[in-house]
């Protein structure tokens, strides 16, 4: 029986990847600083455990003294634009996030646990600020990443971190596989408190919305951004996993729509007429798409749901949350 270490499976895509891991027959020891908000999780084992502590990272990557085959580094300090975008949360993003991965790869060494099949979830935020700020030319292929210049301290700490994960396969053949994941989203996700990213967002104030209100939207709308249904990217995940290919990939959907766009999708699915409002907040980049031909080459990996698909689900789940 394949074994496999969650780390972050407290978080959406942590706690769904467990599921899908055990619906597979694996072993699982799931590690988060929290329990899953919205179901129980299906893992043999959960621990509960501060990863920016190193002896916390150490006792939970070996079992019974064998390192795992595989890890999944999922946690980080992360939330939605309101989090991300504002700067107020810049240094506990990078430090905690930074610390975890710093943790876990210096266990790994002192423990000489190389075998491991390593996972690490990198970002779209980590593409530079100039290759998104037309929304003419919006794929981001995965070699855009240099010269750098993410557009917030998220990204540039998930791009060292990516190159954390290299160096260790580099210097030690750890196998390692990084995913870039663009704005994943699904039920079971944060839909409130500011953590929240858009989709779940716009889904919230539209299930409370009263018919022919006004509902707000951060600037414009005009941004362009794609949306990955959860179940998508834990295909994507496992492609990944089974492939050979030790460079970062895109893992996102290639249909981009505006925010405006998502908002009527989202309000058809409700079957609300509302009204938008546009108010100045966090907006990030103009616009930003997933280039999948490379990860398709590597993984023969493509998203199938459409997004109508996967907003249903979400919007649905979110309005039960509020009833
Ligand atoms: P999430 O915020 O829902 O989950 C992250 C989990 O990490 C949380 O459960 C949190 O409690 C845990 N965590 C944070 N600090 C911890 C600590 N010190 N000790 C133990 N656990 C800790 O995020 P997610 O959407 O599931 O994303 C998972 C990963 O994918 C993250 O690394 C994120 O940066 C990355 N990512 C996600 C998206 C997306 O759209 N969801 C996009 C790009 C990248």
């Amino acid at each position: 029986m394949t074994n496999a270490l969650v780390f972050g499976a407290g978080g959406l895509i942590g706690s769904h990847l467990v599921k899908r891991l055990k619906a597979m027959g694996y072993w699982v020891r799931a590690v988060d600083i929290k329990e899953p908000e919205f179901s129980k999780s299906p893992a043999d084992e959960y621990l509960l455990l501060d990863l920016t502590d190193y002896e916390s990272v150490k006792k939970s990557i070996s079992l019974h003294g064998h390192p795992f085959d595989e890890i999944y580094q999922l946690a980080a300090d992360m939330g939605g634009a309101e989090y991300i975008f504002v700067g107020d949360n810049d240094t506990n993003i990078m430090t905690n996030s930074v610390q975890i991965n710093l943790n876990l790869i210096k266990a790994i060494l002192e423990l000489g646990m190389y075998s491991s099949k390593i996972f690490y979830s990198s970002s779209a935020c980590i593409y530079p600020e100039e290759a998104q700020l037309d929304s003419s030319i919006v794929n981001l292929v995965e070699t855009a990443a240099y010269p750098a210049n993410p557009d917030s301290e998220y990204g540039w700490e998930k791009l060292f971190s990516e190159r954390l994960f290299s160096a260790l396969h580099k210097n030690y053949g750890v196998p390692v596989r990084i995913a870039r994941f663009h704005n994943v989203f699904g039920p079971e996700g944060t839909w409130t408190g500011g953590k929240e990213k858009a989709p779940a967002a716009i889904c919230r104030k539209i299930a409370s919305a009263n018919w022919g209100t006004e509902v707000e939207i951060f600037g414009d709308g005009e941004q362009l951004r794609s949306f990955l249904f959860i179940e998508d990217a834990l295909d994507g995940i496992y492609a990944l996993m089974k492939s050979e290919c030790v460079l970062p990939v895109n893992i996102g959907s290639d249909m981009p729509v505006t925010i405006n766009q998502l908002f009527d999708i989202v309000a058809d699915i409700a079957g609300k007429r509302l009204k938008k409002k546009h108010i100045p907040g966090p907006t990030g980049v103009v616009a930003r798409n997933s280039e999948n031909t490379f990860v398709f080459q590597q993984t023969g990996w493509k998203p199938k749901t459409p997004l109508a698909r996967g907003l249903e689900k979400t919007f649905w789940w979110i309005a039960d949350q509020i009833t």
